[in-house]
């Protein structure tokens, strides 16, 4: 979580290339370069935040935006009638690797639970 500009800066700035699935003026949703199912998007909020645990730094109307729009990406790319995941890892002991905010749409199989 070391980098000043990231790399989902880089791809929203398209410096970097990625499959975008759904894009509008306020997120941004594109396939995972590492899957970890049939399908997994990553959604990043356009206005920078760096961690789920800085979510206060957003305001009550962009935080609702983010998470309504995660489920209408879900629906979009076909999840919504089999379900699947969505996970926000945060900082060290949850994994984030990319120092901005994302969920992750994970779905496409039958998902186990507990995670590891
Ligand atoms: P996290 O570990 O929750 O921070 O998730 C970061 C995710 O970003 C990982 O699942 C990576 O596979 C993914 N990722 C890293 N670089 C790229 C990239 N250039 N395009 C798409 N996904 C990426």
């Amino acid at each position: 979580m070391s980098e000043d500009i990231t790399v989902f800066e880089k791809i929203l700035k398209k410096w970097l290339p990625a499959n975008v699935v759904y894009e509008d003026s306020q997120v941004m949703a594109f396939t995972d370069i590492n899957p970890v199912a049939p399908t997994h998007v990553l959604v990043i909020p356009k206005k920078k935040v760096g961690s789920f645990m800085d979510l206060k730094e957003l305001s009550d109307a962009d935080v609702g935006v983010f998470f309504k729009s995660v489920a209408v990406v879900a629906e979009k790319i076909g999840l919504s009638k089999d379900g699947y995941r969505v996970v926000l890892n945060c900082g060290e002991h949850g994994q984030q690797s990319v120092n901005y905010m994302h969920a992750h749409i994970i779905g496409g199989r039958q998902l186990k639970w507990p995670p590891g």
